[in-house]
């Protein structure tokens, strides 16, 4: 059979593109026939890989991408470092656990949930982030549509479910009994990352009433890792550099690099 004709019944994709090039390298480091396989069919993976990764970020439906790497530490020093390095390696996605980002507006809950659903979906699992208010709309849509049943399902698929912004707005009974229907769904089943401005004292207020919250927390806190950040709002420290940079006298030390390490060195 022909080369080309292989890779059309083999449905190698991205293999045909590239293989001028690894054909050149394998002669150029005088691969043997093993070696020269394992690079031509790495070739190939790469590409598949790259597009599973492409589509898993789509269909994440992430608000903004975010990563760890590009996360501040040093602004946050309320966070345990090593506790993000080990959620970071997504044992708790193999277990199904759960994360809990606790926290006043605008100290990064968002940023960590999304940096660490982007390492999981790296790691090729299926992730769908949500904010909790998104995810009511949602199920009461399907419930009004007669269709709930099959939505529990397709929100059970990703093996990591972030559900964003726990606590501004309080749930009706009606809504905290849906919720809670979800989470015993994916209980011990796949993972879950949950923030809130609210500590866990206040979430019987967040559910409605003191009994759906209790049932909830008991389930979501059962095998959980729960961060919680005390600190500045980022946005603010933001805000307030570029009140500083506008108040500065237009010949001063304007540049933002300069002004970058000051307010680093202040927030240390
Ligand atoms: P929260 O969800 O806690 O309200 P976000 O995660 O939305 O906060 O953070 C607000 C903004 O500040 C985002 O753009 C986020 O990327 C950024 N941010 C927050 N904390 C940090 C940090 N420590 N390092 C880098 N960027 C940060
Ligand atoms: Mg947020």
């Amino acid at each position: 059979m022909q080369l080309e004709q292989l890779f059309d019944r083999l449905k190698f994709e991205y293999l045909p593109a590239s293989l001028e090039a690894v054909c050149e390298q394998a002669a150029k480091q005088k691969l043997d026939y093993p070696d020269f396989l394992a690079q031509a069919l790495e070739a190939e993976w790469a590409g598949r890989n790259r597009r599973g990764i492409d589509s898993r970020m789509t269909q994440a439906h992430f608000p903004a991408v975010k990563t760890l790497e590009a996360f501040d530490f040093d602004f946050q020093p309320s966070i345990d470092r090593q506790v993000l390095r080990n959620l970071a390696g997504l044992a708790f996605v193999e277990r199904a656990e759960n994360v809990i980002f606790l926290g006043p507006p605008g100290v990064g809950k968002t940023h960590l949930s999304v940096g660490l659903g982007v390492k999981a979906i790296e790691a090729g699992h299926r992730v769908l982030f949500t904010t909790l208010d998104q995810l009511m709309t949602r199920l009461k849509r399907a419930r009004s549509e007669n269709r709930l049943e099959r939505t529990l399902k397709q929100l059970t698929y990703p093996k990591l479910l972030i559900v964003d912004e726990i606590g501004y707005l309080p749930l009706s009974r009606d809504e905290a009994s849906l919720f809670f229907r979800l989470v015993n769904r994916r209980y011990e089943r796949a993972a879950m990352i949950l923030t809130s401005n609210k500590s866990f004292a206040d979430w019987g207020e967040v559910f409605g009433e003191q009994v759906i919250a209790t049932a909830i927390l008991d389930r979501l806190l059962h095998h959980a890792t729960t961060v919680n950040i005390k600190g500045e709002s980022y946005r603010l420290k933001e805000k307030r550099r570029a009140g500083l940079l506008k108040s500065q006298p237009p010949t001063g030390a304007e540049t933002p690099t300069n002004s970058d390490k000051e307010d680093d060195a202040d927030a240390a």
